[in-house]
């Protein structure tokens, strides 16, 4: 197909759907099949600042807007979302590679950070005391703060908006959402239905595109805060110029996520937990399993049942009910994963399923199968970095203690995992692990709306996390006020 036959997204500035001034355009590509789909504009700095002037025009009415009024648009907009999960589910799998089900699992984290958000009139309240000194009272009130950007990653393309604008129009902010050229598709239907459901011009917008929109977002002066989720350079490179420009950032950055597997774990459980939580959505998560520490007296068992696991695994089209595994978001990640899957080998790790071998990875679409590697050490590459691809590494260590160690070791602190049924060791992980989402006993510690996304050191920028009173925080100033009756 050619460009000519293949709809050219529009953005949505103002209520309207309106096409961007550029004539760069990327392709939006099935990842299944390498077909493409559509066209997202390259918006430029100009149709960038036309959506700020719109956003910062719309808050100026918005932000007075009863809250309870504001909270009724997301409950219609909630049972929008709920009717239509099937097509959105559809969508994602369709732009992103996911199987069916995990999209529909996605959306179902998108639908409760609305209904978390639509809570806005409890979550606002402020708070009083009576007698601060003889005759005085004093209270504090929350206040929107503004016009705010949006940044977002091709791996969850309805749950991570979804982190950022309900909350953030619901207490009276309005939005512009760059959301990933990748995977630009469910974010024009998002904003289809918060239309639907009555949400005012303006409050919410949508600009396609890549860095010139980022950049015009992170520089424009009526942005007051970035809500950025993202890999870790872009996030620290977001944090940095947000911030030397004096607004507030949160900066979602990449992972590289630890288990550790001791001696008297469920191996059952352990294995069918790390791989789902290694394979699932092709590895493209940031709560995947990346590392598995295991200790040494059940590491053969726990090898030989994983891999058996494994090859059972359904790769193919996410879009057949049945596969488990579809492809990696681009061709050039398949390449570069292959290259880390080439560099483990010369690094010394012992193969124990290589997932080049998979029939799938010859088709047309971009297919990486289940890769596992043995006797990984922390002065490895494929330990380091972040490879965002179904491989995954085993490290063989001889208690809880070193394996908490080579965690520890890794930049990036997001999510760990502990398979155990010692209560004493849970907590000594929970008290030793430089990590921000722990989970005991299951694979992926998944974001909920009620608490915030927590990851550490170059997991994340910022101060107030996503999600959970972090997130109304983050979108929220407070003034202070403290009365004499006279
Ligand atoms: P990415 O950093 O390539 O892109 C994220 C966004 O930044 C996109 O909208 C993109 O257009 C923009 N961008 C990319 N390069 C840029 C540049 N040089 N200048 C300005 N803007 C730029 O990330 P991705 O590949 O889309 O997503 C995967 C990454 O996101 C992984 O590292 C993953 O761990 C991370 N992630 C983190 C979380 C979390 O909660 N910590 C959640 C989801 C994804």
């Amino acid at each position: 197909m050619t460009q000519t036959t293949l709809e050219v997204l529009k953005n949505y500035i103002g209520g309207k759907w309106v096409e961007a001034k550029t004539d760069k355009t990327e392709p939006v590509i099935n990842p299944a099949t390498g077909e493409v789909i559509a066209h997202v504009p390259v918006s430029s700095k100009e149709d960038l600042d036309y959506a700020v002037e719109v956003a910062d025009e719309a808050f100026q009415t918005w932000k007075d807007l009863a809250v309870p009024r504001r909270a009724r648009i997301l409950f219609k907009y909630q049972q929008l979302l709920v009717e239509n999960w099937e097509e959105l589910a559809e969508i994602i799998t369709l732009e992103n590679g996911k199987n069916l089900a995990e999209a529909r699992g996605e959306v179902q984290r998108g639908i409760e950070n609305v209904e978390f958000a639509a809570g806005a009139p409890s979550l606002m309240m402020g708070e009083q005391l009576s007698t601060i000194a003889t005759d005085l009272e004093g209270a504090v009130y929350h206040y929107p703060i503004g016009v705010v950007g949006g940044i977002t990653p091709f791996n969850f393309p309805m749950m991570v908006p979804c982190w950022m604008f309900p909350m953030a129009i619901v207490t009276g902010n309005t939005f512009v959402l760059k959301p990933s050229e990748r995977t630009p598709l469910l974010a024009n239907r998002l904003a289809e239905l918060l239309e639907e459901a009555g949400v005012p011009e303006g409050v919410f917008n949508i600009v396609h595109g890549a860095h010139d929109v980022v950049n015009g977002l992170l520089d424009h002066e009526k942005v007051e805060a970035i809500s950025f989720v993202g890999s870790q350079p872009v996030a620290e490179y977001v944090y940095k110029r947000g911030t030397s420009n004096l607004k507030r950032v949160q900066a979602l950055a990449g992972a590289k996520n630890h288990s550790i597997v001791l001696d008297d774990a469920n191996l059952d459980n352990a294995t069918t937990q790390i791989m789902n939580a290694a394979f699932g959505s092709a590895g493209e998560r940031c709560m995947a399993a990346s590392v598995v520490a295991v200790e040494d007296s059940v590491a053969d068992e726990f090898i030989e049942l994983l891999a058996k696991k494994t090859n059972e695994i359904n790769i193919g089209d996410g879009q057949v009910e049945g596969n488990f595994l579809g492809p990696v978001i681009r061709e050039g990640h398949k390449e570069r994963t292959l290259e880390y899957v080439e560099t483990g080998e010369k690094e010394g790790a012992t193969m124990v399923r290589d997932g080049r071998d998979d029939e799938e990875v010859k088709e047309s679409g971009y297919f990486v199968g289940p890769t596992i590697f043995d006797n990984v050490t922390s002065e490895m590459k494929i330990w380091q970095d972040e490879i965002f691809a179904p491989v995954l590494s085993i490290a063989r260590v001889k208690d809880l203690d070193e394996a908490v160690n080579l965690a520890n070791k890794s930049k990036f602190a997001n999510g760990a995992c502990i398979f155990t049924k010692d209560g004493g060791k849970v907590r000594r992980f929970r008290e030793t692990i430089d990590s921000g989402m722990l989970g005991v006993n299951i694979g992926v510690p998944a974001p909920m709306a009620m608490f915030p996304f927590s990851g550490w050191k170059d997991s994340f920028y910022g101060d107030l996390h996503a999600n959970g009173k972090d997130g109304l925080n983050f979108y929220t100033r407070k003034k202070v006020v403290t009365t004499k009756w006279v």
